[in-house]
């Protein structure tokens, strides 16, 4: 008889890949957790220091440090190595650092024999999930960009805040690139099915006046925020990339706004973005199409042909 583990591997043991694996390990999501960075000494002190916290937890998750070849039977692989873009710097620019690095990785796991699911951090992260999907010719539920994920949340938190509700109530998601483009479907937002601009008609005293432009930028700007103050982002992301791993493995069937490939949906071909998507655990299996308004749909195209030309610049980097 065999019980199958749930495997998780971590490329990538910086503040993202660190915070992540404390993150699976304190919610007890998967059974063992393999951590590998280039920097081996500090994948050992990570692992070392994860190991310390299992005593005061409820569950049991074996942690160690790993190689590529112990991707094999891997159930998911997590891709967070590289680094934070400078001040001053887009997610954009951190490009071709990025596929250097991606491909140092992407091409051993492959080789170990790996038929999981990717789930890819690093930025540019949907260009980063493109080439995954590219390198590793792996069927497309097979690899998710963590995408709009996170500004998602934070533009839940945002209107939460405004109408003092708890974050999980509102029902809104920023799509497209995972960066400065990305866009707003303002005519879906609801707060439990009530739709946001009426909650603000209703809640004029309450609300007072909300500017979408504002929520638009600090969603945008949610991340530099932080980054600016701490020289890094990690819970947030961490928390994300464990919703979407838990999401997997317990085949949930939850829909989150991930980076996947398009195949007509939204009109676009050959491009990640972030999108609703249907999580289970054969992956990112469908995409979630809402109704938008011409002017949203525009948007979003426009977000996607911005994803879609820093694709063709993988081409030109002849890496
Ligand atoms: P970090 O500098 O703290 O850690 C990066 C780690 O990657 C380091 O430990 C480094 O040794 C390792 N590394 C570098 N090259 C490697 C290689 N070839 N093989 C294995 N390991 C290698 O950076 P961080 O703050 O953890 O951020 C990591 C990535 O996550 C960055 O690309 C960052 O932009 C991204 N990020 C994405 C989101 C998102 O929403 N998608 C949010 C936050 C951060």
């Amino acid at each position: 008889m065999k019980i199958s583990k749930r495997k998780v591997v971590i490329v990538g043991c910086g503040l993202v890949g660190s915070s992540t694996a404390f993150s699976l390990v304190t919610q007890g999501i998967c059974d063992e957790i393999l951590m590998i960075d280039i920097n081996k000494e500090k994948a050992l002190g990570e692992v070392l220091d994860l190991r310390d916290s299992i005593q005061y937890l409820s569950h049991n998750v074996k942690v160690k440090v790993g190689t590529y070849a112990d991707c094999s039977d891997a159930d998911i692989v997590v891709i967070t190595a590289g680094a934070p873009p400078k001040k001053g710097e887009s997610r954009l620019d951190t490009l071709e650092m990025g596929i250097k690095i991606c491909k140092s990785i992407v091409e051993p796991i492959m080789s170990s024999g790996f038929d999981g699911i990717f789930v890819v951090i690093s930025n540019p992260v949907d260009i980063m999930a493109y080439y995954v999907y590219k390198l590793s010719g792996l069927p497309k539920n097979q690899v998710i960009g963590t995408g709009t994920a996170l500004d998602s949340a934070r533009l839940k938190n945002f209107i939460a805040q405004i109408v003092n509700v708890d974050p999980r109530s509102v029902h809104a998601y920023s799509m497209g690139e995972h960066g400065d483009s990305q866009m707003i479907p303002w005519s879906t937002v609801t707060i439990e099915g009530k739709q946001f601009d009426d909650v603000i008609q209703d809640n004029k005293a309450l609300v007072g006046d909300v500017s979408l432009d504002e929520l638009v930028m600090k969603t945008v700007k949610g991340g530099w925020e932080i980054y600016n103050r701490k020289g890094t982002t990690c819970y947030g992301i961490a928390s994300t990339c464990a919703g979407i791993i838990k999401t997997i493995f317990q085949d949930e069937n939850k829909i989150i706004p991930v980076s996947t490939l398009l195949e007509g949906e939204y009109g676009e071909t050959e491009v990640f973005a972030g999108v609703p998507t249907i999580l289970n655990r054969n992956g990112a299996t469908d995409v979630l199409e809402i109704h938008m308004t011409d002017n949203e749909l525009k948007r979003f195209k426009d977000s996607a042909t911005l994803i879609k030309s820093y694709i063709k610049k993988i081409e030109e980097l002849k890496i």
